[in-house]
């Protein structure tokens, strides 16, 4: 049997340097600040000047590596924080040593049997077995997550929580930068929030979209009122409320396209939600989902469904980018609703080679893997490494 596996192995890969394996040699965790250009990224009640990213380098005995990355947007978004992930990385290290990065479902098999849940602690180790996979292959990660639907991904810009009116003014400035679709962050006190709805949908540009993303910030109770307060406006509206059962309530009292984000964590979820009529759209964040490999997954059942979906992440530089525009050049553009380029909001580059944006689009160059080289000089010496 194991001759008969060989063939194809040979087949596939016959660029692969000294034969059919390629096992990983090391695993290295770099840690890396991104600070805010307008200062501050807020929502719901949340604020933060600066994010806490961790860039992985998996290693071959090859030489050939592969770099993902995770960020999870401060300690207190989802549950997920940026020391666990470095923590849950070095914990499942020594049992990757060894095995073949090439080989992605096997490797997520591995993860899932070293350390039970905890999904956004694998995100970055599978995305950099997917950069491997396709340096060995020497194709773009679109093309192995199911090949190019458009050759450009529509972006939406955040306008984040701040005064209503400033909110508008931001608006309009995103707007002669190109964008055409926006998340506006609501989610704090809600009589402001109508009075924020109000001032920037009044300020949007005919055929531009606009989404009220509350992030899980409002009780069900003032949801149900905010919505009905804007019922008279053209909007979509993001997890209103913080479970998936109060946004199910509020949708049945709003006419707005509902998006859910954060409660849709799981294959389960997406299925209860389509079972149950409760979205128009699901927000599939990578890092949330586990990685590329289950996002990919979710990403292909929503399209059996008929669910369209925003593609995005936590947060991250320009690898977790990256890793989001593959996984959206490969999804049909009348399916996928807009992403997110994280990069943008920061005040320096972690990696050369990320998506070029313009125009409200974003899109990468078609180099092999994930096409980016993190700037190692900026990142400095791991802060954990694991070795064989
Ligand atoms: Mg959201």
């Amino acid at each position: 049997m194991s001759g008969v596996l060989a063939v194809p192995v040979q087949v596939l890969w016959p660029g692969l340097v000294g034969g059919t394996r390629v096992k990983i040699s090391g695993i290295k965790l770099y840690q890396v600040s991104l600070p805010m250009k307008e200062g501050a990224y807020s929502w719901s009640n949340q604020s933060f000047a600066a994010f806490d990213s961790t860039v992985v380098k998996v290693e071959t005995d090859e030489g050939i590596y592969g770099v993902g990355e995770i960020c999870p947007l401060g300690p207190a978004y989802l549950p997920a924080y940026a020391e666990g992930a470095r923590t849950g990385i070095v914990t499942m290290a020594p049992g990757l040593i060894g095995l073949d990065p090439r080989q992605i479902g096997a490797i997520n098999l591995a993860m899932d049997r070293l350390l039970k849940g905890h999904p956004y602690v694998k995100s970055a180790v599978d995305i950099a077995c997917w950069d491997i996979l396709g340096k060995v292959t020497e194709q773009p990660v679109y093309t192995l997550l199911g090949g190019l639907q458009q050759d450009r991904v529509r972006l939406f810009k955040v306008v984040s929580r701040a005064d209503p009116d400033a909110m508008a003014e931001r608006l309009e400035a995103y707007q002669e930068q190109g964008f055409r679709q926006f998340q506006m962050k609501v989610g704090a006190d809600p009589d402001t929030d109508i009075q924020r709805i109000r001032k920037v949908v009044a300020r949007l540009r005919p055929g531009n979209r606009l989404a009220a993303d509350a992030n899980c910030g409002w009780r069900q109770h003032d949801a149900v009122r905010v919505v009905s307060a804007v019922s008279d406006l053209s909007l979509y509206i993001e997890q209103p409320c913080e479970t998936y059962e109060e946004c199910r309530v509020v949708r049945d009292h709003s006419n707005h396209p509902m998006i859910l984000d954060e409660c849709m964590d799981s294959l389960h979820a997406v299925l209860r939600g389509h079972r149950e009529r409760a979205m128009d759209a699901v927000n599939l964040k990578i890092s949330r989902m586990g990685g590329l490999t289950k996002s990919r997954t979710i990403r292909d059942v929503c399209l059996g469904l008929g669910i369209i979906m925003t593609i995005e992440d936590t947060w991250g530089g320009e690898i977790a980018d990256s890793a989001i525009a593959h996984l959206a050049h490969s999804t049909p553009p009348d399916m996928h609703f807009q992403s997110s380029a994280f990069h943008e909001y920061a005040t320096r580059p972690i990696a050369e080679g990320g998506p070029v944006i313009r125009d409200g689009f974003m899109a990468m160059a078609g180099a092999p893997g994930l096409g980016v080289e993190p700037d190692w000089k900026l990142l400095g010496q791991p802060i954990a490494s694991i070795a064989s």
